[in-house]
């Protein structure tokens, strides 16, 4: 019996505003997309919590027995500055501030994205489809919305008509919003432009002489607008409905419901059962992104070298900060909840090695399946693992009080036990013990604390040489040296 068989897992859904137990189309297989990263720059901590939600959920499907087809693509042309129909490309306009090829952009950004997942121990998704790489598909699915008479073409340029789609759908019911609403909310249209109304989206854009990224198509040489993609090609590997499609909380309006109509109106059935949005990191109560400034980057937060960080800290204790909040919860980063984190994840990881030494002994008092099913309740409550990582310092506090005589517990017990603490911290959760005190690291940090200390000496006795050797022979191996108002710190790369 698979473990889905056994948990009632429950979805808040973003379409139902409710808890709704989820039943997959497919019994035991789940299709979930989840809207990439726009690569046109290093991605940020903000964006990194939405990808780590969803990876939690993955993890727990899996974890359940599922098979999940994850699919999550790269937006690699098509998004427009401002998240508008007009404007310049977002990668087309880092290419040519750079001065480099726009793919040039793509891979670096691309190739930064991947790395930074793996130093979370993320997971890859299944499929990560681009869009320049579905430029067919999109065509097709455009040319599909216009036969449905969902879509018109003025000038070389398609749009959504979503004034039509609404006489016999609606527009807005994802976000909440309806189309009076809108229409009351928005400005004159611009003169420049080509639609009939301004709630109108572009499925397809002439390109004007200096766009670069340009492909040919039946209407003009042009390119897809944003929110076509995602249709396009969760369609392709998902089907024309499927499970859960996930983002981030800003993506519900306009994305999210423009790919809502563009499904409905070319398939004419809703495309996903259940829709689900990541809440936002915020750095001093607003949120982070990349246009305002008001960000971090991982790299800074693994070297400490930023101003609002006292040290560096590890992938694993910024997911482990993370997770202790709900996905769908705002969550204010500050290096006081960081310390604060780190200390918790030092906790759990030691919990997690006096395990492997505790011995059984006759009758426990530690009811360990009742513990191993709330950990499970916590989970099916809507992922919810602040409560899961509650339950386990629960037994964490066990395992010390077993480890110190205090407490004992079953031989078939501690079984469970050291079972599930495994499957919920290393495969539920994805955390790694990359903690100081495991055994390779505390022989490193000796050693590099050892050259610290040689360093400091050499620069006490003004041997410069020496000393720009050791920082500089320690950054060549991957070991940044931080020099701050309590000593000299490290962190490796
Ligand atoms: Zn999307």
């Amino acid at each position: 019996m698979s473990n889905f068989e056994q948990q009632e897992l429950r979805i808040y859904n973003s379409l139902t505003k409710s808890k709704d137990i989820f039943t997959p189309i497919n019994s035991d297989l789940v299709g979930m997309y989840v809207c990439g990263p726009t690569v046109y720059s290093n991605v940020h901590l903000g964006n990194c919590r939405t990808f780590l939600s969803f990876d939690l959920i993955f993890r727990y499907l899996k974890h359940l027995g599922y098979k999940v087809r994850y699919v999550r693509n790269i937006t690699d042309a098509g998004h427009l500055e401002n998240d508008a129909d007009s404007g310049e490309d977002r990668i087309a306009k880092k290419a040519r501030i750079e001065q480099i090829e726009p793919m040039e952009v793509v891979q670096m950004y691309t190739v930064d994205f991947h790395r930074i997942m793996e130093q979370f121990n993320a997971l890859p998704p299944s499929i990560e489809p681009t869009a320049t790489g579905h430029i067919v598909e999109q065509i097709t699915l455009i040319e599909k919305i216009l036969e449905e008479g969902f879509a018109y073409e003025i000038n070389g340029s398609v749009y959504f008509d979503v004034h039509k789609f609404n006489e016999d759908h609606s527009y807005g019911k994802l976000s909440g919003r309806n189309l009076d609403e809108m229409i009351a909310n928005t400005r004159e249209l611009a003169a420049q432009s080509d639609k009939k109304n301004p709630q109108d989206f572009a499925l397809w854009k002439k390109a004007e002489p200096e766009h670069i990224m340009r492909w040919p198509s039946p209407w003009s040489i042009g390119f897809p607008g944003w929110h076509l993609e995602c249709s396009a090609m969760s369609t392709k590997y998902l089907g024309e409905q499927f499970d859960i499609h996930g983002g981030g909380m800003d993506l519900k309006f306009p994305h999210h419901e423009c790919e809502i109509a563009q499904s409905e109106a070319s398939n004419k059935q809703t495309p996903v059962n259940y829709w689900m949005h990541a809440n936002m990191l915020t750095l001093n109560s607003k949120k982070m992104a990349k246009s305002t400034g008001n960000n971090i980057l991982p790299n800074e937060l693994f070297s400490g070298d930023n101003s609002v960080l006292s040290k560096p800290f590890s992938p694993m204790v910024t997911k482990f900060f993370m997770y202790q909040a709900h996905y769908r919860s705002i969550l204010d980063f500050s290096n006081d909840a960081l310390l604060a984190s780190e200390k918790g994840f030092n906790r759990l990881m030691e919990a997690y090695r006096a395990l492997n030494d505790i011995k059984s002994s006759g009758k426990g008092a530690f009811d360990v399946s009742a513990w191993k099913q709330d950990c499970y309740d916590a989970m099916n409550d809507d992922f919810n693992s602040p409560i899961l990582i509650a339950n386990l310092f629960e037994a964490s506090k066990k395992i010390h009080s077993i480890a110190n005589g205090k407490e004992t517990i079953s031989e078939s017990d501690l079984d469970i036990l050291k079972q599930s603490m495994h499957e919920f911290i290393f495969d539920v959760l994805g955390l790694m013990d990359d903690s100081s005190s495991s055994d390779g690291d505390t022989k490193l940090e000796d050693a590099v604390k050892l050259l610290i200390e040689l360093r400091d000496k050499a620069r006490a006795n003004k041997d410069f040489e020496t000393s720009d050797t050791i920082r500089d022979q320690l950054a060549a191996a991957g070991i940044q040296l931080k020099d701050g108002k309590d000593g000299t710190t490290f962190s490796l790369n």
